[in-house]
């Protein structure tokens, strides 16, 4: 890579260079990543205020924050309840009260009778009619001081710097900007392309946005200016992710030759023949993991589609080549059920799977640890957790990450370091059941290569979904009665409490009881997050072997839970949840070849983006849709969790709103990684605080 080429001085200087900036205010702005008089320039408004025109005093309304003139009436302390003053304003068109808490006696002596007066503030709704309480004042002569020429930005409330001291430091940023300019790191031909203004124009606007400017527009985000920062923003996280990729695949990893032939036995040996889909990213994965090169990929496939066979046939191509595998999921639960598919496949095989859970004695851990790091056994299943405290392997090639959503582009950095003893980086695979939209994917999952499981396993019946109106809840408790008198299973889901953990397990022990009383004869179970990892696989455990019929769970059954003989769902409070959610929890029925049936209990009034979600489940089973319709409705911090992009924060783009910029994002990186290689540095560094990068840049 080339040298970075020289920076402009307003890039470069710190910010201690700007008046008014010591050691004290430095230190603090050092805290919101503000080191460099640039920097100031990349704090966004979240917010405008219009204080360039005023507003006729008789045309107030409540809410409303506005600029006002006029002269004051009548000045008084008054004593309701806490001594306050409180000035009549008034200019002709009507009249306002102004009220203060805190005065000083110069103040109040300030505004006496006849004062005319500028103020600024939101009005609202008081005793004696419409009042602005502690506005923002000054004195002005008739004929007045001139207003704000452009509208007033308000920044993003930071600790220890006040919102007019940021305000001034980012005018000074901006007057510097205005001298010497700020580099523009896109290429101009496809500046002009994008039909997008220049950095320097876009910067002056939505700092200072002219007053003709239309706060709806700029409120939604959609101004040319503020997509053009969006835009620049995205290629910034995009490169810096391909670079993350790039640094870690330029460590040496085993090639998996698999010369056994373990991957094939394991293969031929699965009760049932893989998907055409399977046998397409069972290649892909092949393909990588025969490489000297870590692969690092992510698989997704709909809730069933079958990424544990395909995980386990990496995971037999590496005991074939004489290493270890692990595989690690989001919980206990899990690890549980995908240790006993792993053991179910391999151990006629002849291959020990070893298990690390939490509830396993430290007798049994400890030995069980040691058979992993003498190399004794080469198949390993545990939690995220569990693996990230003191286990050593002898020879680990690959890792295999369920459910990626809770493991974060730094994990995975941070699994270097796990590789062998001779240096080698294991290769990731990570699964994930949440489908990401294409477009989506590149940019979020830039640091990773994709395979799309899109096919089912054959012999699926798609689930009936229906939505109930919690009235009819008894026709849904008669439902359940009826599915367990048949053999079936059922599991029932209860309603999302964010407040606490707490309330959400006591919503469940509630709802078993009642659902206990209403239904005698069927045998009930209940799992939740707050329970003892033994306990809860104790009763997932009696749920896969049918001697509980109906689980009521919270949504710690949401991932991966696998009980073909369950065939209904029922989704208590189903209007609270995210669609990504609700297609998640459905996808626990219809496992088998039993017909099966999902009911989304919701209770009225439904809002406009329920209603479309409770449609959007009925009508669809299939994940990528689903995905879509979420990205759409709800933005893809519900789709994927904001911790389950790649992404760090986003200060100006959002994923959802700026979705049509994506493909073209992907163009300029793979345009900037060819020919301009030196920008990235500068383009990253600009956008991505130090404390969030991806991995060593540039
Ligand atoms: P997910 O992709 O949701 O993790 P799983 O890997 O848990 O799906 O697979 C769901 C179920 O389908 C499991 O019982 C698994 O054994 C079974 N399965 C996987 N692949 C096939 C296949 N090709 N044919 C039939 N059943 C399959
Ligand atoms: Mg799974």
């Amino acid at each position: 890579m080339r040298a970075a080429p020289r920076l402009t001085s307003t890039e470069q200087r710190p910010v201690t260079t700007l008046r008014g900036v010591g050691p004290a205010l430095a230190g603090r702005l050092a805290h919101l990543g503000v080191t460099q008089v640039q920097d100031l320039l990349f704090i966004l408004p979240r917010a405008y205020e219009d204080r360039t025109r005023t507003v006729p005093i008789g045309s107030l309304l409540p809410g409303q924050r506005a600029v006002i003139e006029g002269e004051i009436q009548l000045t008084e302390v008054t004593f309701r309840r806490r001594r306050q003053l409180l000035s009549r304003l008034a200019d002709g068109s009507g009249h306002v009260i102004l009220r203060f808490f805190h005065f000083s006696a110069a103040q109040q002596h300030n505004l006496a009778r006849g004062a005319r007066l500028r103020c600024f503030g939101e009005v609202r709704r008081g005793p004696l009619g419409l009042e602005i309480v502690h506005p923002e004042y000054q004195h002005v002569a008739a004929g007045g001081a001139p207003l704000e020429e452009t509208l007033t930005p308000i920044y993003p409330t930071t600790e220890g710097v006040a919102q007019g001291r940021l305000r001034a430091l980012i005018g000074q940023a901006l007057e510097e900007l205005h001298r010497a300019g700020v580099r523009e790191w896109l290429p101009a031909p496809l500046l002009e392309s994008l039909h997008l203004p220049t950095l320097s124009r876009s910067l002056e606007y939505v700092h200072h946005p002219p007053r003709d400017a239309r706060l709806e527009v700029l409120a939604a985000g959609r101004h040319p200016a503020q997509r053009r920062l969006a835009f620049e923003e995205l290629l910034a996280h995009t490169l810096a992710l391909k670079l993350a990729k790039r640094e870690l695949q330029s460590a040496p990893a085993a090639p998996l030759a698999d010369p056994a032939g373990l991957e094939a036995r394991f293969v031929a040996a699965l009760p049932f023949t893989l998907t055409g889909a399977q046998q397409r990213v069972r290649r892909e994965i092949g393909a990588d993991l025969a490489r000297a090169q870590p692969m690092l990929r992510l698989v997704q496939g709909d809730v069933g589609s079958g990424k544990t066979a395909v995980a386990a046939a990496a995971a037999a191509r590496a005991v074939g080549s004489g290493l270890q595998a692990v595989l690690m999921a989001p919980t206990e639960l899990l690890a549980e059920q995908h240790w006993r598919s792993f053991d179910a496949w391999f151990r006629p095989l002849g291959l020990p799977v070893a298990h690390l859970s939490g509830s396993k004695p430290a007798r049994a851990r400890s030995s069980a640890l040691e058979t992993i790091a003498s190399g004794e056994v080469q198949l390993i299943v545990g939690t995220h957790a569990l693996f990230q405290q003191g286990i050593e392997f002898a020879r680990l090639a690959l890792v295999i990450v369920d459910e990626q959503h809770r493991f974060g582009v730094r994990q995975r950095l941070a699994l270097r370091e796990k590789g062998d003893r001779g240096g080698l980086t294991p290769h990731q695979l990570i699964m994930t059941a949440t489908p990401i939209p294409r477009t989506l994917a590149m940019t979020a999952c830039a640091d990773l290569d994709v395979s799309t499981i899109d096919e089912l396993p054959p012999g699926r019946t798609p689930v009936k979904t229906v939505a109930v109106v919690e009235e009819r809840r008894a026709e849904v408790v008669e439902r359940i009665a009826a599915a367990c008198r048949e053999g079936r299973q059922v599991y029932w889901v209860c309603p999302l409490i964010e407040e606490s953990d707490e309330l959400r397990y006591q919503a469940a022990e509630e709802t078993a009881s009642q659902l206990a009383e209403a239904l005698p004869d069927v045998r009930l179970g209940l799992v939740h997050g707050r329970m003892p990892a033994a306990k809860k696989e104790q009763a997932m455990a009696a749920f896969e072997a049918g001697r509980i019929q109906l689980l009521v769970a919270t949504t710690v059954i949401e991932v991966g839970v696998d009980v073909p003989n369950a065939t209904l769902m029922v989704i208590e409070n189903a209007e609270r949840m995210g669609l990504a959610q609700l297609h998640q929890l459905r996808g626990r029925v219809g496992r088998g070849a039993l017909e099966s049936s999902c009911v989304l209990l919701y209770r009225q009034p439904l809002s406009q983006i329920a209603r479309e979600r409770l449609r959007a489940i009925r009508e669809t089973s299939d994940g990528f849709v689903i995905a879509q319709r979420d990205l759409e409705l709800r933005g893809p911090g519900e789709l994927l969790g904001t911790r389950q992009t790649g992404l760090a924060q986003l200060r100006v783009a959002d994923l959802a709103r700026d979705a049509d910029l994506l493909p073209r994002v992907q163009q300029a990186a793979d345009l900037i990684l060819r020919e301009h290689a030196d920008r990235i540095a500068p383009l990253t560094a600009r956008w991505i605080g130090e404390g969030e990068r991806y991995g060593r840049v540039g």
